[in-house]
């Protein structure tokens, strides 16, 4: 795997999303590359710093209600058939 494929893909293996083969490719390339590995380990240190600092917020099951509704209907001509249900995506927001 090149610097560029890599780069392509970085999102969806910092979220845990590639395929095992596809994450072993990355991973064996991480190994061999520092620019590649510094670049995600800024991404991922990032994440990790972000996320220890902001403290979820509490939300009413309504205001959840209502947003996913709005979500859904403006994302509506957008969500491909075969992507699982929005109310079924798990985001990482600082929200509970
Ligand atoms: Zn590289």
């Amino acid at each position: 795997m090149q610097c560029d494929e890599v780069q392509r893909i970085a999102d969806l293996y910092i979220d845990n999303l590639l395929d095992e083969e596809s994450m072993s490719a990355v991973k064996r390339h991480l190994f061999i590359c520092p620019t590649c590995n510094h670049d995600i380990e800024t991404v991922l240190t990032t994440i990790s710093l972000i996320r220890s600092q902001v403290q979820p917020e509490q939300l009413s099951p309504s205001f959840k209600e209502r947003t996913t509704a709005m979500l859904l209907d403006k994302l509506r001509d957008h969500l491909h058939p075969s992507q699982p249900a929005l109310s079924a995506i798990q985001w990482p927001l600082p929200i509970d």
